[in-house]
């Protein structure tokens, strides 16, 4: 039997934001690998072997469903948002990189909305004109790396989505981000900070960035600072389409 390796964004958090590509999937599974927060989002049923792991094992994680997949089972890897944003299906290939005998695997990357597009709809239309994403977390990348990015961000202008802004283990970071973006003469922009996007417990709050506060941001919190065009109508948030 052949079996297939399946990697799926389940969206923010709203089942209603679930792909029916993803759903098909899932339906389909006889295993389902993740972090356990978003393996716990699959309900279980019979002939589903669910294999809930840390955050932290991405890799190992990756090696089983290719190793599962390999012996013939239907395996779905899931992550939040977009597998491809910050998450597994990377992880996925560079473990596919030492294993070339799995090269020929069937294995598809099914889309999902990420976070940054839940968090923007949600306050408006803030990535209307050009923006970047940055993942603030140092785990795998140097901190000076995301110091000149936002530099560099900020002097060209993009509106900026920040995930994983801040955690109980990276509890100071955040507030550095703040302060590079004031140094950059951003104080006057708008920033959003959109919490559990899409779940009951949503939150969106925005404010200039000047008078931002670190504990505004936890790890359940997508930031976007606006670009310097960027704008309120009413209670929404915007970036105008035409930059003169
Ligand atoms: N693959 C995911 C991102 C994983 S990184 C995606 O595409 O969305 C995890 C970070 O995503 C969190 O720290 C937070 O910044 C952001 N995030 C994920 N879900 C969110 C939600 N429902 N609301 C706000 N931010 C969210």
């Amino acid at each position: 039997m052949t079996g297939t390796l399946t990697i799926a964004g389940l969206g923010p958090g709203d089942e209603a934001l679930i792909t029916p590509d993803v759903s098909a999937a899932l339906a389909t599974a006889t295993d389902i690998i993740g972090y356990a927060h978003y393996v716990s989002r699959v309900p279980p049923r019979a002939g589903l072997t669910l294999h809930p792991s840390d955050n932290r094992v991405e890799v190992q994680r990756a090696s089983q469903a290719l190793r599962l997949a390999a012996e013939g089972h239907h395996v779905v890897v899931v992550s939040s948002g977009d597998p491809g944003v910050f998450a597994m299906a990377s992880a996925v290939f560079e473990a596919l990189e030492d294993a070339p005998q799995w090269h020929e695997l069937p294995i598809r990357v099914l889309p999902g909305v990420t976070a940054m597009l839940a968090a923007a709809a949600s306050a408006g239309a803030p990535l209307g004109h050009d923006f970047c994403a940055i993942n603030l977390s140092d785990n795998l990348k140097p901190w000076p790396l995301i110091e000149k990015r936002l530099r560099l961000a900020a002097e060209a202008d993009f509106a900026i989505a920040m995930y994983n802004p801040r955690s109980a283990s990276r509890p100071d970071g955040f507030g550095r981000v703040l302060e590079i973006l004031r140094e950059a003469s951003c104080g006057e922009r708008i920033v959003i900070f959109a919490r559990a996007v899409s779940t009951p417990e949503q939150r969106i709050e925005t404010i200039l960035l000047q008078d931002a506060r670190p504990d505004m941001a936890d790890m359940r919190t997508l930031v976007i600072v606006g670009n310097s065009a960027t704008r309120r109508v009413g209670r929404w948030i915007y970036a105008p389409r035409r930059v003169r």
